[in-house]
């Protein structure tokens, strides 16, 4: 018997745009209402491939402790994951955006403590003690755009697309941190019990990406 392979997925923009490169590699969810189904597990037109969607930051704990043998996640949540039991072998190149320092464009900057809302704490604090500058980091959820302006913090890290979100509230990008970009990843465990399939199933997903 085939085994099955479970893949961990987030909801929202990744899913929506991992879904033509998983159909390129043969896997379908089969559901008629992808929009508004609530199913957390999806069974697909390969009976053997599963998929779980869950929320973006959760991805990594699910693959590195085998509740997933793969998942797709944006590298900006693989930066902030602190694990050690996972591969990455493949860059899917959606959902690209990046994780930028953002703040007012006219207004110095405090040369002492610079204060940093952010939902990305380990990253932003790495970022700013390599350039060896102190931050204060103030670990916000959502609406970072509004730290500044209410006086919360001087500036933010957050990601940037178009930069519609900062500029529609007055704030302007400073400093890119990174390029991020949706990232295969894989259980180590899987990688070696599942190695057949799982390296088939990379190398069609390397195939549908080669091929966008
Ligand atoms: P934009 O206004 O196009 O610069 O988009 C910025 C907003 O969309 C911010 O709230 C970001 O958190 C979010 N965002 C942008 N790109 C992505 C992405 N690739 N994945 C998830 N959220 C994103």
């Amino acid at each position: 018997m085939t085994p099955t392979l479970t893949i961990a997925v987030s909801k929202g923009r990744i899913f929506k745009d991992a879904l033509p490169l998983l159909a390129a590699a043969g896997v379908v969810p089969q559901e008629d209402d992808l929009e508004s189904s609530r199913k957390l597990i999806l069974d697909t037109t390969l009976p053997h491939v599963k998929l779980v969607i869950i929320r973006a930051a959760d991805v990594p704990t699910f693959v590195e402790n085998g509740a997933a043998d793969l998942g797709i996640a944006g590298k900006d949540v693989l930066m902030e994951f602190d694990g050690e039991g996972l591969y990455e072998p493949l860059d899917l190149r959606i959902a690209r955006c990046r994780l930028m320092v953002a703040g007012y464009p006219d207004r110095p900057l405090p040369a002492q403590r610079l204060r940093v809302a952010t939902k990305y704490v380990k990253t932003a604090r790495r970022y700013f003690a390599a350039q060896g500058k102190q931050a204060e980091i103030i670990k916000l959820y959502g609406s970072m755009e509004l730290a500044p302006i209410v006086g919360l913090a001087d500036v933010i890290v957050d990601l940037v697309d178009t930069g519609n979100t900062l500029r529609a509230n007055g704030l302007a990008p400073l400093e890119n941190i990174a390029e991020i970009s949706s990232r295969l990843i894989v259980n180590k465990a899987a990688m070696k019990i599942k190695h057949q399939l799982v390296k088939n199933f990379v190398e069609r997903m390397a195939a549908a990406v080669a091929n966008e």
